[in-house]
């Protein structure tokens, strides 16, 4: 088998790949997963909720509201403002977070975070939330590739049958426009091949190996022999013949700021965002800074302005933002300002409250009358009994969870005494318990049990005596 020698690259390669985006935080992607049954507000053109709509039960005045805030940001008419929505614990003011940014359009960002996560040791309470901010706003990398697209020629009806034939075990080759050429020969991609090249983003001038068995495929180093091919038997580039054999075709990336900033905050590596970011910063940076964020926006308005990316701004949701403090909502006020800001949904359950930060200043909400007065509010109704039992079979759906006879009603029913996010939490340990038993479907008795082992919050709290305390510590 002869090696293809990678020669050294003399001239500038362009490095179109572009990396994947660092994976969201597994804590936002596990807030998220209770709602993916949610897929919209479920709202008529003319923006009237449906009974049921887009996984959305009932909450119709809410919804409705929620639509009129979309159609407020699609005309960016919203921009300095914030959503607040205020209702008891469970009765779906993040799943309706989650589906505006659902109808603002498909992949729009959404960022959810606590209040309570701004108190860290490590971070600035402020840093948390420009953090957040950023990482609501995305971006639509446009990235134009050659992509080889000819017709086979010069191939025996062996060849044709397996591209590969008559290599040895492995194989190596210069892929240029994602083309593979032995000797001169032009050899037609294995869809299988072209499929693991994509997953490896291998792009022009790569070169590769490719497992003649498998057809798997690793990149083995660069070649500045752009727009010409190796040849195996002679050892020399060949240029490609030019034409329609190549077609631009478009891919498209999304990322955030956030992912953006934290890239370039690390000490470089060979594949992160840097090489797509240029030079931008100079490495040895581990912390993302005002002054890195502003170079990361000055990279991005020179692509926005070649028409390279797209801004997509999406959500930020806040919940229960009664915890922040005075200085995180003067630093929130001035955050709605910026040019760049994301749609603000903020929520929270409490009533007129103390201002944390403050020692006597109260508010309805806890949060302080001047950012109350870029909100609009909207408040969220508590479940009955038929909407529960509805929401319930949603989430065993999407779960793949069966339900025997008389368990939604008996779910439904502990939904009404506990709350609705309690029957939902009781589905997958029934669900063990059911599956433990060897049977492949939740039946009563499972949710009985259940309720032997947890209490609903409600319960709970009737077990605490007036001191605080277990009640005698008879428990
Ligand atoms: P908290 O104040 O405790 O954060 P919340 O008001 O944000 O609660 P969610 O977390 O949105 O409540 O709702 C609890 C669960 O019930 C989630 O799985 C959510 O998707 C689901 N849910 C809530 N309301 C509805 C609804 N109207 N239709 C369908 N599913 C809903």
């Amino acid at each position: 088998m002869k090696t293809t020698t990678v020669p050294s690259t003399s001239a500038p390669v362009a490095h179109n790949a572009m990396p994947p985006p660092p994976a969201a935080s597994t804590a936002r992607s596990s807030r998220v997963a209770p709602h993916s049954h949610i897929k919209g507000l479920g709202l008529t053109p003319e923006g009237l909720a449906l009974p049921d709509g887009a996984g959305f039960v009932g909450q119709t005045n809410a919804r409705e509201a929620c639509g009129v805030v979309v159609e407020l940001v699609k005309s960016r008419k919203f921009s300095g403002r914030a959503l607040l929505l205020v209702g008891a614990p469970g009765t779906g003011k993040t799943a309706l977070a989650l589906a505006v940014s659902h109808e603002l359009g498909v992949k729009v960002p959404f960022c959810p975070m606590v209040g309570s996560e701004v108190y860290s040791t490590e971070v600035k309470k402020t840093e948390v939330l420009a953090e957040a901010f950023r990482r609501a706003i995305g971006l639509r990398i446009k990235e134009t590739k050659e992509v080889y697209e000819g017709e086979v020629t010069e191939l025996t009806p062996a060849e044709a049958e397996n591209p590969l034939s008559g290599y040895g075990k492995t194989v190596s080759h210069v892929i240029v426009g994602l083309k593979t050429v032995k000797g001169t020969k032009q050899l037609r991609l294995d869809p299988t091949i072209y499929e693991a090249m994509l997953k490896e983003k291998i792009v022009v001038g790569d070169v590769i190996y490719i497992e003649a068995n498998t057809g798997a495929v690793k990149r083995v180093g660069r070649s500045d022999a752009y727009a010409s091919s190796y040849d195996l038997e002679s050892e020399t580039y060949v240029p490609l013949p030019k034409g329609d054999v190549h077609k631009r075709k478009e891919l498209v990336q999304d990322v955030t700021l956030g992912d953006l900033d934290a890239a370039n905050a690390r000490p470089q590596g060979g594949q992160d965002i840097m090489s797509v970011m240029g030079s931008l910063i100079k490495s040895g940076r581990t912390e993302v800074t005002e002054k890195l964020r502003k170079e990361v926006n000055k990279v991005v308005k020179g692509y926005v302005d070649q028409g390279v990316a797209e801004v997509v701004p999406g959500v930020v949701f806040i919940d229960e933002v009664h915890m922040l403090d005075i200085e995180c909502f003067t630093y929130l006020n001035a955050l709605l300002e910026s040019p760049m800001a994301p749609t603000v949904i903020l929520a929270t359950n409490r009533g007129n409250a103390i201002v944390r930060g403050t020692t006597d200043v109260v508010s309805p909400h806890g949060v302080p009358v001047d950012l109350l007065d870029r909100c609009l509010i909207v408040k969220t109704d508590t479940y009955n009994r038929e909407q529960i039992a509805k929401v319930v079979q949603l989430r065993a759906n999407v779960e793949g969870l069966k339900l025997g006879p008389g368990v939604l009603e008996r779910l439904a029913e502990e939904g009404e005494r506990g709350s609705m996010r309690y029957a939902i939490q009781l589905l997958t340990p029934a669900s063990i318990l059911s599956g433990l038993a060897g049977r492949n479907q939740i039946e009563v008795d499972d949710i009985g049990e259940m309720n032997e082992l947890f209490l609903d919050a409600k319960a709970s709290a009737r077990n605490i005596g007036s001191d605080g305390g277990f009640d005698g510590g008879r428990m």
